[in-house]
């Protein structure tokens, strides 16, 4: 099932002309309203016409987080805000906020690619979608919501709050398919186990997450633990929201929707432009947004681009799944942290030493520990110093990030090799 078959299952000829069309028009809007961009093509010295062939792509200068915070809060912005109709932002205190904005056009193009989506994963107005997305400056809620309503499916905002009611909701409203994060997705699990719902007894058979990595692990437990197929999406608050990517029933990578969006996988050390099969960070350049048109965004997250044609019949290249992020950020209880933000957090405190942050699951709930090697600056003697020690850091920590952080004092012979964090949320 499909939702644009036309755009879906377009040849590779088509599909590259009207790319072309799509890319000249938003080099030009961007050159035309967006100083930043106006800036480093001409340092560049590229001029948007001087773009003829996706090759031609690869003169362009990257554009980076750094940049777009630059532009807080609007001068990234490519359309005056009298067309802006929506405005969504980023949150988490490790960074300063992005804002993005969206014209009319541009959410009826996001509902559209989320529709090809939740189609894809075998959505239908006879669904009863349970929603359990943050609806709030944040994109997820909103990204899922329009697409299903589209569809046609019954949708229930749910969003993040109240678990158990959210289980009994799953229960007595006939909840068919949930969207939600996969670790949400297993906090609910739980919460059915608490209320002794049995999953066997609900209606539901679909969960499409996003927003987290979902690994080999976590899927399966989420399909065994709620009875459900397992659809994988990815989205980028950035760039759009949810709706950049997403799986279909073959479950084997995620189609890039690549009439709205060029993706180009990179060398991140070198910004060398890598083939089919190579692990690499993800670059996105927007080829239909108005109001915040993006030319080779540096996404910081990486994956590679599946060879082969899809048994799907969509023509759509496929990414193969997600494995990290360039820049030592890891997305922990849903929010992002920078292992450099904790560093300089606790170098606050006077400790500079090393340190490796442990992500891990409790049940259905994850647990995050940061070691701290023990330097010569703050050697105790004494426990309850330590003690009070640790606690200022962990209450520091919770303040500058947002995030309960148990911290533990170790040499560094106690660390998991040298890696920045141990992820083992997927085991
Ligand atoms: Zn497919």
């Amino acid at each position: 099932m499909m939702f644009e078959t036309r755009y879906e299952t377009m040849s590779a000829a088509e599909l590259a002309l009207i790319r072309m069309e799509r890319l000249q028009s938003t080099l030009n809007r961007a050159y035309l309203n967006v100083a930043h961009y106006r800036r480093t093509l001409d340092g560049a010295g590229i001029l948007p016409e001087d773009v003829r062939s996706p090759a031609d792509l690869q003169k362009l200068p990257f554009t980076t987080r750094a940049d777009l915070e630059k532009g807080y809060p609007y001068d990234m912005f490519a359309v005056p805000l009298r067309e802006v109709v929506r405005i969504h932002a980023s949150l988490g205190k490790a960074r300063k906020p992005i804002v993005t904005g969206y014209t009319a056009g541009d959410l009826k193009a996001w509902a559209r690619l989320m529709a090809r989506f939740l189609t894809g994963a075998g959505i239908t107005r006879d669904d009863v979608l349970q929603i359990s997305f943050r609806y709030g400056l944040m994109t997820g809620g909103f990204g899922f919501h329009s697409a299903a309503e589209l569809i046609g499916a019954s949708v229930i905002p749910a969003d993040i709050g109240n678990t158990a009611e959210q289980a009994a909701i799953m229960h007595d409203y006939l909840t068919s398919a949930i969207a939600c994060t996969p670790g949400f997705a297993l906090i609910l699990a739980s919460r059915l186990g608490e209320l002794r719902i049995n999953p066997k007894s609900l209606r539901l058979r679909r969960a499409i997450l996003g927003a987290e990595r979902l690994g080999a692990g976590v899927r399966s437990r989420v399909e065994q633990a709620l009875g459900v197929e397992v659809f994988d999406s990815y989205g980028s608050s950035v760039v759009l929201g949810p709706g950049i990517a997403g799986e279909c029933s073959a479950h084997d990578g995620l189609h890039v929707y690549e009439d709205f969006f060029i993706p180009e996988i990179i060398n991140p050390a070198t910004g060398e432009v890598l083939g089919p099969g190579e692990k690499g960070e993800l670059v996105i350049t927007t080829l239909m947004r108005e109001a915040y048109p993006l030319i080779r965004y540096r996404t910081g997250d990486i994956t590679m681009v599946q060879e082969g044609a899809c048994p799907c019949g969509r023509t759509h290249v496929r990414l193969a799944g997600f494995f990290g992020r360039t820049d030592s950020t890891v997305k922990v209880k849903g929010t992002s942290v920078s292992l450099d933000r904790l560093r300089e957090i606790l170098a606050a405190e006077g400790v500079a030493t090393r340190i490796q942050l442990h992500l891990c699951r409790e049940g259905a709930f994850e647990k995050a520990v940061l070691l701290v090697e023990i330097g010569e600056t703050f050697f105790f003697d004494r426990m309850r110093d330590q003690k009070v020690f640790i606690e200022k850091l962990e209450k520091n920590l919770h303040t500058g990030t947002g995030l309960h952080l148990g911290v533990k004092l170790v040499p560094f012979s106690a660390f998991r090799g040298d890696a920045p964090v141990v992820d083992e949320r997927d085991e």
